[in-house]
């Protein structure tokens, strides 16, 4: 086959803004690895022929295609970002795979409702796949139309066009693995999406074993670690294509997955008599009697069934875990719980997996009961995990057991409730995310495993829920009888077996009494704060939706002190407008009585992206483009939101507080842009604009940023994160991320020092004005506001009035001689104790 090999101008394929592609919303295509190309958020439901060609590509569910132009330039089309997940559902193709089509033709007529819904992004690309033969230039990165000229593909000088061979049907290459912790369940997943866009089968070899790319555990199971060398091998007539996706996605490289394990704390030895000692995973001090949860126990099975029966039992077994899962998956999001999120995310995922599916599926065709092969099949990829001696990948032994569990269950048609004394402690050999769900909805008082880890997703779902779990105890607390009365100490992760009288009621009396004091704080919660000397502190709370701010309201909050914006932002397909970002904003301030509400604009860019926004790429994200700093590339949504916030009324009650501001130009930058708007929407008066001191830099300007600024906001949590240089989601440094740091302090008293050169007020909205401990060392500081969790507004006013700010002042200063945090805190609790 010969070539033309004239340049050539692609017209749009689809109507709407132009992106380049390192603002898609997807790592690989990002990254460029799949070739160079372009992107458009398309505001039309069609997608066009670019130029004549021929279709040499569909992809099986029509989310994808693949175009070769008449000189050769081939062109891969693909409407969305993970749309594959659809599998066909909400498009049409309108031509077939080797049609020839004419440039304007209509090729895939798509919902774009559905996608926008259901699908992480509707940007669509536009990828050159030969681009050794080709390059692409250009022509407008501005809105177009469908037949607007978009691109020029010009031939590259060197390369003599490729004549291309469809005959070959296979491909294979040999490529080192970049990912960080190998080949885990995150990377697996990009591999099978990228397989998945493909007609041809596609398999990795490693030490000797082989897997699909189409299976999951299939692949995780090949244990790949980091540096390790694999073969890629794809079979099928997109061969070609397949493998450098292939290999263009394996060496893309994903951090590491999200709650990556520690090592965890080790276990001490058990020691004291009657104590089992374990591992900390969510804190708290419950007593009550025990109560063994054991696995599902099958009988023997005869081995004479009649495999289309079994079979659609499992079916229908798996269609309805499936369901459940669903559920679980649409409450999560409604909580904006992500971590419950993507945990049942994988669960789904794995539920789907061929290599399990194929395994049940085959022992039912020699006769298994459907309950029997589904047992065996997950037993035997939990063996593959653990023989794997990697723990990231053992603790994923756990949710395929959490599977089983589920779908055994749906088999033999069993509730699903456990019939639980009252204040019952669940102890378990490892309990599943699932069962952890069921076992907090049915109130149990406490957990204790003998196995698992304080990272697991079991871990981090009680954490979650506030129930007290120790993880590690060790297969004796197997042995306890059912029913034994037990004190979980979870905060020092013992298991007190044999409790006397004495320890009983003194549990139940520290229980009691802090209830009590709960009581009676929050009954004294709607009164103002001041210190025995008379300095009043503004208790207010930190929020993220009007409901939450209602919440804060009744539990007596003097006002909201943050209000995150980002909630309005994320999880959505398509941007607020200015006038629902005008009601949500209102709603909070509608909430709050007469009571003032501090707004930050949007803080989102570094890791936390928009679906409908797409930021460049970052490396390292959380020194990038965050924060204020979004408005100098994307000016026009911060200038959105100011109108919004404009608009609201009273206005008096609204006050503005900029993210992430390190220099005094960005504050004056964005103070004139409030002024121009005002004098826009015709205000005589425009709201107070504070600075959140989040940046080291940040505070030790805060004397010149207090010149401009109505008042000053610290949010500890990044102040810490950028002072100590540790990651504040770093579940290994988590006890260290700790803003009693002297360094810290230091930082904060610099601050109120430089606020009070022009007479402004500093408040506290990060952590650490939720910590009891920290009130006096901050109110000895100078601070005059803290904002903090809606819960703790009752227990930090009952602290402030406790205190004399004159001796807060006074020790607090020795405090910023001290050489670590966990000595400033040991000082903390020995002025001033907390009970
Ligand atoms: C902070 O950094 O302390 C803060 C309050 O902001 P966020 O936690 O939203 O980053
Ligand atoms: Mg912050």
């Amino acid at each position: 086959m010969s070539h033309n090999n004239k340049d050539l101008t692609l017209s749009a394929p689809l109507s709407g803004p132009v992106l380049t592609l390192g603002n898609v919303p997807d790592e690989v295509f990002a990254s460029g690895a799949m070739g160079d190309g372009i992107a458009i958020d398309p505001l039309n439901d069609c997608l066009h022929a670019p130029c004549d060609g021929v279709i040499i590509h569909v992809a099986r569910t029509g989310h994808a295609l693949t175009i070769r132009a008449d000189n050769g330039a081939e062109l891969l089309m693909h409407v969305g970002i993970d749309t594959v997940e659809l599998n066909g559902e909400g498009f049409a193709l309108l031509v077939k795979q080797g049609a020839r089509v004419s440039k304007g033709q209509a090729l895939v007529q798509f919902d774009l409702d559905l996608i926008a819904r259901q699908c992480k992004s509707l940007v669509s690309l536009i990828i050159l796949t030969n681009s050794e033969l080709f390059e692409l230039r250009p022509i407008t990165l501005k809105t177009v139309k469908v037949g607007e000229p978009l691109l020029h593909v010009v031939a590259r000088l060197t390369g003599a066009a490729k004549v291309i061979d469809e005959s070959v049907t296979e491909a294979s290459a040999t490529i080192r693995i970049t990912h960080r912790g190998g080949l885990h369940a995150r990377p697996a997943a990009l591999i099978r999406k990228t397989a998945q866009a493909f007609s041809s089968q596609s398999q990795l070899h490693f030490a000797g074993k082989s897997a699909s790319c189409d299976s999951l555990i299939g692949l995780m199971g090949l244990g790949i670690g980091e540096q390790d060398e694999v073969q890629v091998t794809c079979r099928g007539k997109d061969c070609e294509a397949a493998l450098q996706a292939l290999i263009a996605a394996l060496s893309v490289a994903v951090s590491e997955e999200h709650h990556a394990p520690v090592a965890a704390a080790p276990r001490r030895e058990n020691t004291e008599a009657g104590v089992l000692q374990g591992v900390c995973a969510a804190p708290g001090l419950v007593c009550g009697p025990l109560f063994r949860l054991n696995g599902i126990e099958l009988p023997a099975d005869p081995g004479n069934n009649v495999p289309d029966e079994q079979l659609q039992h499992l079916d229908s077994a798996l269609e309805q875990v499936r369901g459940e899962i669903r559920h679980t998956l649409d409450q999560a999001r409604q909580r904006k719980d992500v971590e419950e999120e993507e945990i049942f995310s994988a669960h789904l995922a794995l539920l789907e997996d061929p290599t399990l599916l194929e395994a049940a599926t085959t022992a039912i065709e020699h006769g298994s009961a459907a309950t029997h092969a589904w047992r065996d099949a997950i037993q035997a990829q939990c063996a593959v995990l653990l023989a794997l001696g990697k723990p990231l990948f053992a603790e994923r032994a756990n949710d395929l057991r959490d599977l089983q569990q589920r779908v055994l269950r749906a088999l033999l048609g069993e509730a699903w409730h456990f019939e639980l004394p009252p204040g019952a402690i669940v102890s378990a050999h490892e309990l599943t995310p699932s069962d952890l769900l069921q076992l907090s909805k049915q109130h149990a008082a406490g957990i204790c495993m003998a196995e698992g880890g304080a990272t697991s997703h079991v871990a981090i779902l009680a954490r979650g829920k506030g129930l007290p779990c120790v993880v590690a105890l060790g297969e004796q607390v197997l042995e306890v009888p059912q029913g034994q009365r037990v004190v979980l100490d979870a905060a020092n992760g013992r298991l007190e077996l044999t409790p006397d009288d004495a320890r009983h009621a003194q549990v139940h009396q520290l229980r009691d009494a802090q209830k009590l004091r709960r009581q009676q704080q929050h009954a004294e919660a709607q009164g103002t704060a001041s210190t025995q000397d008379g300095v009043r502190i503004e208790v207010a709370a930190n929020v993220a939706s009007s409901a939450e701010a209602q919440l804060a309201f009744e539990n007596g909050a003097d006002g909201v002190g943050l209000l995150r914006t980002e909630f309005l932002f994320v999880d959505r397909r398509i941007a607020p407008d200015e006038q629902e970002q005008r009601q949500a904003y209102q709603a909070v301030l509608d909430a709050m009585g007469d009571k003032s509400v501090i707004i930050r604009t949007i803080d989102v860019g570094g890791d936390k992206q928009l679906d409908y926004l797409p930021l460049p790429f970052e490396t390292n994200p959380v020194l990038g483009l965050r924060g204020i700093r979004m408005a100098q590339v994307r000016p026009e949504v911060l200038d959105q939101q100011l109108r919004a916030l404009l608009q609201v009324s009273p206005l008096e009650r609204c006050r503005i507080l900029l993210p992430m501001v390190s220099e005094v130009d960005e504050l004056l930058h964005i103070r004139q842009r409030l002024d121009e708007l005002c004098a826009e929407l015709e205000l005589t008066q425009r709201p107070e604009l504070g600075v959140m001191i989040e940046v080291p830099a940040a505070a030790l300007m805060a004397e010149q940023l207090a010149e401009h600024a109505d008042f000053l906001s610290i949010g500890t949590n990044d102040l810490s994160q950028y002072t100590l240089a540790m990651d504040r989601d770093h579940a290994g440094l988590a006890a260290r991320v700790d803003a009693m740091h002297p360094a810290l302090l230091r930082l904060i008293a610099q601050t109120c020092i430089g606020a009070a050169k022009h007479g402004r007020w500093v408040g506290v909205c990060g952590a650490l004005a939720s910590d009891p401990l920290a009130t006096p060392v901050l109110i000895g500081l100078g601070i005059s506001e803290l904002s903090v969790s809606p819960p703790q507004i009752g227990e930090i006013k009952d602290r402030v009035r406790h205190l004399d700010a004159a001796q807060c002042r006074q020790l607090s200063q020795s405090l910023l001689n001290l050489s670590s945090a966990k000595a400033v805190r040991q000082a903390c609790q020995h002025h001033w104790p907390l009970s």
